[in-house]
């Protein structure tokens, strides 16, 4: 095949400019990402050699090389893993598939601070890329282990690369830097120095499991007959299996680095050994920041799995729940076969049971952060409350642990979230409930009139405005004893309502209105269970609510959009008896003989209830042409 020139899509393009122009201060980082690669692709190779013995390929000596030639300025990456075929490297290398990076590259058009950008590239990372950090040219060859044929990829990065056959590529992958001018300021980032090299893999990839070699140059005039021995850089001690107080935490970083290719530390590093008769190490991270696609449905979530120090799968689902879903880490075990699918995983009793703890473990963890460090615990919960409250429906057997590290927005502080154990904490006296409202924003709730008495009262209300507080609210039915409400459901008695509003001032009023609820339930038909008197409302006229068992209009929608068909719940539509505007209609309607135009107040009335909860009138051109007559009228 000849050699074919490509342009970079857009995006990539886009990429490689930073890169070559370098926003990101520490360049070091380059070799750990190409070392991070050629060892997944060692771990690739030994696994499907486990898995296929008739696969042609070397797997006697399976390492990384580092070479580096200061005259050239080279520096060359290889490995003899699993290596890349020519579609492979078109679509992996050649293009940026990454989905992230779109998004990556508008989050930087908005930041104009270099700061900004060099934070940004640390959230997303760029693998192999971030060698046009330190190269003006970079050439990598490769060959798919059991293929004959290699191919040559080759880019200054600026705008094309080619793509050609090889014929005479050896396993594996070997890249090479064509490295920048030195700097003679700064010696520092020499990266042809054996020593400047030892020190980059020694702090970034020592846990790799694989031996990185590098061959120490020949020195000037050497024939090349004196023998150089290879020396071995890394430890390759897996982190998980040494005791806590051998392993610096820097070390647990890189290693999170090198299996979420996330550039920034971890939050949290948690650590378990389970002894016994199934015996295994996990080493967990939770991430400083929630992944862009955390919510999409391909989202890769799951741990690495480790069968005594060797690399089984990525991505291993089975071992924590899909709430955990942001959770990094490593689960090595003793006792599983090296051949064990994801089939036999989802069944294995081990596992389930490994999986139950893990879970436990890590809302432990973050129990502790909640006392320990509260900051890094409101970082947490930023990042992560949503995915974790998913846990509160799926997760029953956990409930009660989830609902005591979660915490919400409260119309008691306008910054800072509470928990549950603070909310029940500050309840009045007479307080039977834990008072809560949905919707889409704050400020959408703090301003609905359901709120209106709370407000009054001084009685505190959660604001839930996350997706899943729909659902989760709805089965999750008490905390501590103390039922959960919302005070857009079912009657509310307020504390209060009997000393100023004695039983039988009530009923009077019942008696007072009772035409006028009994009217308005005609007007209104169907769209309408019952209208009744409201305790909750002080200033707007009405308000719509559900009954208690009742499915809320969002959890409807939620379920529809999910295909679900759910029937539409009636509402209850409250009247506020305090309100000019219903005392207005209640008089006209005992006055009138002739109710004509009281009809149409009627559904008005009903229209304002549905606007200010956020909703939508049914007919809202019919809404809007009655309401523009009515002000017509008054001027
Ligand atoms: P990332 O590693 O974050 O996926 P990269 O841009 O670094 O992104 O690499 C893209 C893909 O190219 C990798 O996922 C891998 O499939 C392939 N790749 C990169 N380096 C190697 C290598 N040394 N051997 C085999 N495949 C590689």
């Amino acid at each position: 095949m000849p050699t074919e020139t490509f342009e970079f899509r857009v995006e990539a393009r886009q990429l490689l400019q930073l890169m070559i122009h370098s926003i990101y201060s520490n360049k070091d980082v380059f070799l750990r990402e190409l070392v991070s690669n050629a060892s997944d692709a060692l771990d690739k190779l030994r696994l499907a050699a486990l898995r296929d013995d008739t696969l042609d390929a070397d797997v006697s000596d399976l390492h990384i090389d580092i070479e580096a030639d200061g005259e050239a300025r080279t520096l060359t990456v290889r490995d003899n893993g699993i290596g890349m075929s020519y579609d492979e490297v078109a679509e992996l290398i050649g293009t940026i598939a990454n989905s992230g990076t779109a998004k990556f590259l508008e989050q930087l058009r908005q930041a104009d601070e270099a700061a900004d950008a060099e934070g940004l590239i640390g959230q997303f990372g760029v693998g192999f890329y971030s060698s046009f950090m330190v190269a003006d040219e970079v050439t990598l060859v490769t060959r798919r282990a059991g293929e004959t044929q290699g191919t040559r990829w080759s880019s200054r990065g600026e705008g094309t690369y080619t793509l050609e056959t090889a014929d005479e590529a050896p396993q594996g992958t070997t890249i090479t830097l064509h490295l920048k001018p030195a700097d003679p300021e700064n010696q520092l980032h020499d990266y042809t120095s054996p020593w400047k090299l030892r020190e980059i893999v020694k702090r970034y990839s020592d846990f790799i499991t694989w031996p990185i070699r590098m061959t120490p140059q020949a020195p000037a005039g050497d024939d090349g007959d004196t023998p150089r021995e290879p020396e071995t850089l890394n430890s390759m001690k897996a982190l998980w299996a040494r005791s806590r107080d051998e392993v610096k935490d820097e070390e647990y970083h890189e290693l999170y680095k090198h299996i979420s290719h996330d550039w920034q530390n971890p939050l949290e590093t948690i650590r378990l050994q389970a002894e016994g008769t199934f015996e295994y190490q996990a080493l967990l991270f939770i991430p400083s920041h929630a992944p862009h696609d955390l919510f999409t449905q391909g989202y890769k979530r799951g741990v690495q799995l480790y069968v005594k120090r060797v690399f089984i799968m990525d991505d291993c689902e089975a071992l924590l729940p899909p709430y955990l879903r942001f959770v990094k880490g490593v689960v090595d075990a003793q006792d599983l076969s090296l051949n064990v699918s994801r089939e036999i995983l989802q069944q294995d009793r081990h596992i389930q049971m490994m999986h139950r703890r893990l879970a436990k473990k890590v809302l432990s963890s973050v129990k502790g952060m909640m006392t320990a460090a509260p900051d890094r615990y409101a970082t947490f919960w930023r990042e992560f409350g949503p995915v974790l409250k998913e846990g509160l429906v799926t997760d029953s057997e956990n409930r009660e642990a989830l609902l005591a590290v979660s915490s919400f927005a409260t119309t008691h502080d306008a910054a800072e979230p509470t928990t549950l154990k603070q909310y029940v904490e500050r309840m009045k006296d007479g307080q039977d409930a834990v008072y809560y409202l949905t919707g889409e924003s704050r400020e959408g709730i703090e301003n609905s009139p359901h709120m209106e008495a709370f407000r009054d009262r001084g009685i505190e209300v959660l604001l839930l405005t996350d997706p899943v507080d729909e659902v989760w609210t709805d089965a999750v039915a008490e905390f501590d004893g103390k039922p959960l409400r919302s005070v857009a459901k079912g009657e509310i008695a307020l504390d209060g309502d009997g000393e100023d509003k004695p039983a039988e001032d009530r009923e009077k009023r019942n008696e007072e209105y009772a035409e006028l609820l009994t009217w308005m339930k005609e007007q209104l038909g169907e769209d309408i269970k019952e209208v009744r008197l409201s305790s909750r409302l002080t200033v707007s006229p009405a308000c719509l609510v559900s009954d208690t068992g009742d499915l809320t209009p969002a959890l409807e929608n939620l379920y529809r959009s999910m295909g679900q068909d759910v029937p539409r719940a009636q509402r209850i539509l409250e009247l506020n008896p305090d309100h000019t505007l219903v005392k207005g209609l209640n008089r006209a309607l005992s006055d009138r003989a002739d109710r004509t135009g009281l009809a149409e107040d009627a559904e008005l009335l009903h229209g304002l209830a549905v606007l200010a909860e956020g909703g939508r009138p049914k007919e809202p051109a019919r809404f809007t042409q009655l309401l523009a007559e009515r002000l017509e009228r008054a001027l």
